[in-house]
């Protein structure tokens, strides 16, 4: 079997949909997307197409390699994309190609579904206790929501108690919820320090990204003394961003995402150095449906996997939602808070193409806001 054509997508909402084509008739999809560079992202697919046409796809690690050493330089958020979208596509092509899935092709699976969370919006606490009590409806027994709004890097107590006020009203709405609160890479360290204190009484499943990963060295030893879970890892790329944090003991769940950190490939091995280290995975997923069926095939294989994200109804997903570019919407089983783990071959879903041909000429140039401070410094998104 020989890899014939490489094909890029760039589909509403924010996404990149990448097909490999075959000699032999067997295609698969991979989603090599870093929001808000979707575009550079393609066009490193495109170089990296010369490594790999004519080559046989099922030799996953050997074309990982030459993807990541071939080059010369190597990591970072636009290559390990590309790579990460190529590396899935070649994952369902292997498992198309011997009727297994993902999961089963990585020794099996270990559970059957994996929980998830809803993301939940709102700026005010009575819209964030209503938004986390439609989730509860709708059965989810876990929210994210975002911590603040821009913070300086010393801000003015209102803002702390702002941030108190919403996850407090989500607590007294729903109890037993599991809460987990975004800092977004927002909040430095001075305010960080100050948030986690606060925050500790509300009991919550955990606090994810406290300060962006650039500063792990600065927070390391304020972060290690609240009882509060630290989850982060989503700007992260490979095995070698990753080592220092897990040999430091102050992260309790790591967050690789399979569509930035070199595909099922990588994340598997990230997601191994964790379990050595006793320390949990929630994949980070706001993406699509075919980033959402990778981390459902390595959350099927993963010991450490607790909880999966993904983006139903999230409100980046303007125009086109999770499920519409699927030709069987129903195979993302949810029910009762979890995810059935798609069990067809590869990546267990089909990619509706001619829908994905559509939208294509549509497209997108989704790009994050620009968020500025009162004094008209830019601010952290
Ligand atoms: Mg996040």
């Amino acid at each position: 079997m020989k890899i014939t054509r490489l094909t890029t997508f760039e589909v509403p909402p924010r996404w990149l949909f990448l097909k490999i084509e075959t000699d032999d008739g067997i295609a698969g999809w991979g989603e090599p997307v870093v929001e808000g560079r979707a575009t550079t992202v393609a066009a490193c697919v495109e170089e990296l197409s010369d490594y790999l046409i004519g080559c046989d796809p099922r030799n996953i690690e050997d074309l990982w390699q030459v993807m990541y050493r071939g080059g010369f330089y190597r990591g970072g958020p636009i290559l390990m994309s590309a790579i990460a979208g190529i590396d899935q596509a070649l994952w369902d092509i292997k498992g198309k190609a011997s009727g297994m899935s993902v999961a089963q092709l990585l020794g099996g699976r270990l559970r059957d579904r994996i929980k998830v969370y809803s993301w939940i919006g709102g700026d005010r606490p009575a819209d964030t206790a209503a938004a986390a009590q439609a989730a509860a409806d709708r059965g989810f027994t876990a929210i994210k929501m975002n911590g603040t709004a821009e913070l300086q890097i010393i801000d003015t107590w209102d803002r702390v108690q702002a941030a108190l006020d919403r996850v407090a009203a989500v607590r007294d709405a729903v109890p037993t919820m599991g809460i987990a609160v975004d800092f977004h890479g927002r909040v430095h360290k001075p305010m960080a320090k100050a948030l986690l204190k606060e925050l500790e009484p509300y009991r919550l499943m955990f606090i994810e990204e406290p300060v962006l990963s650039e500063h792990l060295d600065s927070f390391l030893n304020p972060m290690i003394n609240t009882a509060t879970p630290i989850a982060l890892g989503e700007w992260l790329y490979s095995r070698w961003d990753f080592k220092s944090i897990l040999a430091s003991g102050a992260v309790d769940i790591i967050q690789p995402d399979p569509s930035h950190a070199g595909g099922i490939t990588e994340t598997r091995k990230i997601a191994t150095m964790a379990e050595a280290y006793d320390v949990a995975v929630a994949l980070h997923c706001p993406l699509g449906p075919i980033a959402l069926a990778t981390c459902l095939q390595i959350d099927g294989c993963t010991y450490n996997a607790v909880i999966q994200e993904q983006s139903l109804g999230i409100h980046y997903n303007v125009g086109n939602d999770l499920l519409d570019y699927l030709t069987d919407r129903s195979v993302f089983d949810y029910a009762e808070a979890f995810v059935a783990i798609p069990s067809g071959p590869g990546l267990g879903i089909d990619v509706n193409e001619d829908y994905v041909r559509e939208r294509t000429e549509q497209g997108h140039r989704w790009r994050n806001p620009i968020w500025r401070h009162e004094d008209g410094s830019i601010a952290e998104w």
